[in-house]
């Protein structure tokens, strides 16, 4: 490992260069984000401006290579980016938006498009100036995934997709979609291929921006899709082989999810110790009350424990690793214990907790999502039971 700029080593597998770039996206997310995060909230969407902005200083194209407009990074670089969007105070919802765009949508045609597709949609979703989203769920298909419904039939030079997309992150607002869809009659895990939708083509219509309990900050969408005439150039990988591309994506979304978790985590322990020694009740600090240190001491225990199992996991995935079963665990850890955080974060702060002016029932509310998008908890332990032989 290279040496630390001073301070502490840096844990594994982060180096000293990763260090420097979580002081950058610190001071970034501390000074252009969070003073807004509460107003994007209210607005139930956050600038599109911001994606330029982080197009600009090279945040959205960390992992990709310079050629195509990126900073040659790794998996490791989207990691501390990440990180510390939660670590420093984005909301559940910006943080979404943007990794949404340029961790779940734009990997999948770098790793399976080819070059004009690249052209068309990396290059300038990395500097911000197109915003992706990815388009699986369905009004009847979740967990499911190889029940999707939405068809693409074969014309020629092209396809013609029907039906509908639920829950998409982006849905609102996003120039392209990532679009799975059924191109065969038999179901199954087969017949399912990645198309890419551009939202001003006829026929691709955005039905609502669906209201929820959290990530407000965030355009969650619903799409339909009538008659949409998409050229030939727009598929992605191989004809039937999209299940290969959804369980590829799958890993890094549930491994980010994680990373996301353990700042959130971080944050919350910060504001509760800070709170804790500030508030008084019967003439001392809430903090000296044993009940109260017991609580963030479980709460540190959780995110310590959280941290090293999604550090680890990270490590292993970025050496090449399959480690399908560690990326379920890691998920089903670290969402469960965000959400236990948060809820004994409000438990601390009293009845200031349950008001809108603190960022703590916001982030309880966020942190809900956790154990369900993205693969809920319920399937992370199917996984990691087969997994074992069950
Ligand atoms: C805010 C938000 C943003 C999202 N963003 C996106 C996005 O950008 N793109 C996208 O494609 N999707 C997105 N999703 C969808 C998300 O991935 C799904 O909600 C999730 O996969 C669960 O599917 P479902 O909601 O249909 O639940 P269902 O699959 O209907 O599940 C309902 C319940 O049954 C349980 N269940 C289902 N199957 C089993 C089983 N085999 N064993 C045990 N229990 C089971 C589930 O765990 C759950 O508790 C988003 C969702 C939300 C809420």
């Amino acid at each position: 490992m290279e040496e630390s700029l001073g301070g502490p080593k840096p844990p594994p597998p982060f180096t000293a260069e990763h260090e420097e770039l979580r002081e950058t996206v610190r001071r970034f997310v501390v000074k252009e984000i969070a003073p807004n995060v509460a107003e994007w909230e209210e607005e139930r969407e956050f600038p599109r401006e911001l994606y330029r902005r982080c197009g600009k200083l090279g945040l959205l194209g960390l992992k990709f290579p310079e050629e195509y407009g990126g900073q040659g990074g790794t998996h490791l670089h989207d990691a501390i980016w990440v990180e510390e969007l939660s670590r420093r105070g984005a909301s559940g919802g910006v943080a979404a938006g943007l990794n949404a765009h340029c961790s779940i949508a734009m990997p999948p045609i770098f790793k399976f498009g080819d070059e004009w597709q690249k052209q068309r949609w990396v290059v300038p979703g990395i500097r911000g100036e197109k915003i992706g989203a990815l388009g699986i769920t369905e009004p009847g298909a979740g967990s499911d995934v190889a029940s999707i419904r939405t068809t693409a039939e074969k014309t020629e030079g092209g396809w013609v997709v029907n039906g509908s997309k639920t829950f998409i992150t982006n849905g609102v607002r996003a120039d392209f979609l990532v679009c799975a869809c059924r191109t065969t009659e038999e179901g199954g895990h087969g017949g399912i291929s990645f198309l890419v939708l551009e939202s001003d083509m006829p026929g691709y219509e955005v039905t609502a921006k669906l209201e929820k309990l959290g990530w407000h900050s965030s355009d969650t969408g619903e799409l339909a899709f009538t008659d949409v005439e998409v050229p030939d150039t727009h598929l992605l990988g191989e004809e039937n082989r999209g299940f290969q591309l959804i369980m590829a994506n799958f890993a890094w979304e549930r491994l980010l999810m994680a990373i996301g978790a353990v700042g959130g985590m971080d944050r919350l322990i910060e504001v509760a110790i800070e709170y804790a020694k500030e508030r008084e009740a019967f003439g001392r600090p809430i903090g000296n009350f044993q009940a109260i240190r017991h609580k963030i001491a479980d709460m540190a225990t959780k995110a310590a424990a959280s941290r090293t199992l999604t550090y680890d996991t990270l490590r292993r995935f970025h050496e090449g690793e399959t480690v399908i079963n560690e990326v379920s665990m890691t998920k089903l850890l670290t969402q469960r214990s965000l959400v236990e955080v948060a809820d004994d974060t409000l438990q601390i702060f009293g009845g200031y907790g349950y008001m809108r002016e603190y960022e703590v029932e916001r982030a309880l509310r966020d942190a809900r999502l956790g154990p369900i998008g993205g693969g809920t908890d319920e399937i992370m332990r199917e996984i990691i039971g087969k997994n074992l032989g069950l």
